[in-house]
């Protein structure tokens, strides 16, 4: 079994070309919208499940595997 191969049987999907590695967010609060944003992409800290998924996740969320399958349990998929 290839790499390939071995990424899409742990994760169910195929291997992206980017890889996901963990960068923390840098959230900083926002009094104009009351909501805390991400300084680097822009995330708005809601509470809600997939947010709180992407708070844990960092910066690159979306680059990890779950991403898709996360967005799409919370209702988040467009
Ligand atoms: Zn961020």
């Amino acid at each position: 079994m290839n790499y390939a191969q071995n990424y899409k049987s742990l994760f169910g999907e195929n291997l992206k070309r980017e890889t996901y590695k963990l960068e923390n967010h840098s959230f900083e609060f926002k009094s104009r919208i009351g909501k805390s944003v991400c300084t680097r992409y822009g995330l708005v800290y809601l509470k809600n499940e997939f947010t709180e998924w992407s708070v844990r996740m960092g910066c690159n969320s979306n680059l990890h595997p779950s991403y898709e399958q996360k967005r799409k349990l919370t209702g988040f998929y467009k």
